[in-house]
């Protein structure tokens, strides 16, 4: 299937689970938010689940964490509608509590067919359940983030890319420092360049770039307000 067909399929397939009913959370949520952004893209990034903001648009990443990665997507010259935004439910869980497992397992036939039909390059996971989910492993994002690892997703050879959640990172000026510091390595994944012989030099320079009290703890800064009031409701997110 050329690209031109991939869309189109999945625009059909984004159309058929608007109605779907495969777990609860249909009862609950106000829509289906399937996914966005280029259906060819060489990127996709997969959250964990539509929040209330997401619920209400239908659109992934609406919120205070979807700025934060919009702002991230800016620094390496990317828009959201060059990358495939996805999450691992679709469907808003009740006051933003923790996916359950029987919501993933009912779940996932929508993620892997997203990649199927997308064919990113690099798929960049989220936080915790889109790692676990999509490596098959049970190692956390805190031990795993910004290793790449080639992997065959839905019947495609991509480069997974862990990376802790945007969400997770505004709580923590050192967190937000690393997906800083892992978002800039994405270039070069992308451009399919042998990672491990740039990796060394990166880490070398990392901790000068963002001192103390600048770039990241601004950021949070910036957010912090609107994240407390949503609730402490991520703290499975890292
Ligand atoms: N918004 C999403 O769409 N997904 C998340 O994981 C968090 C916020």
């Amino acid at each position: 299937m050329d690209a031109a067909d991939r869309a189109e399929v999945l625009a059909h397939y984004a159309a058929e689970t608007a109605g779907c009913r495969r777990c609860p959370l249909s009862e609950s949520r106000t829509q289906v938010v399937f996914g966005s952004g280029n259906p060819d893209a060489d990127l996709m990034l997969v959250g964990e689940a539509p929040g209330f903001h997401e619920d209400q648009g239908g659109l992934p990443f609406a919120g205070q964490a979807g700025d934060l990665l919009a702002r991230l997507l800016a620094g390496i010259d990317l828009g959201r509608d060059d990358v495939f935004l996805a999450n691992v439910l679709k469907c808003r869980p009740p006051q933003n509590r923790d996916p359950l497992d029987a919501e993933i397992t009912a779940c996932e036939p929508h993620l892997f067919r997203q990649i199927e039909l997308v064919r990113p390059r690099v798929v960049a996971t989220l936080g915790n359940f889109a790692t676990k989910l999509l490596s098959g492993r049970s190692h956390g994002i805190t031990r795993v983030h910004g290793q790449e690892q080639p992997l065959e997703l839905g019947g495609t050879d991509i480069l997974l890319y862990p990376l802790y959640h945007p969400a997770a990172a505004l709580y923590t000026p050192s967190m937000l420092r690393a997906l800083e510091d892992d978002f800039a390595r994405l270039p070069q994944l992308l451009r399919g360049d042998n990672a491990l012989e740039t990796r060394s030099p990166r880490l070398a320079v990392a901790p000068s770039e963002h001192p103390e009290g600048t770039e990241g703890p601004e950021i949070v800064a910036d957010l912090e307000g609107d994240v407390l009031a949503a609730g402490a409701t991520q703290l499975g997110l890292f």
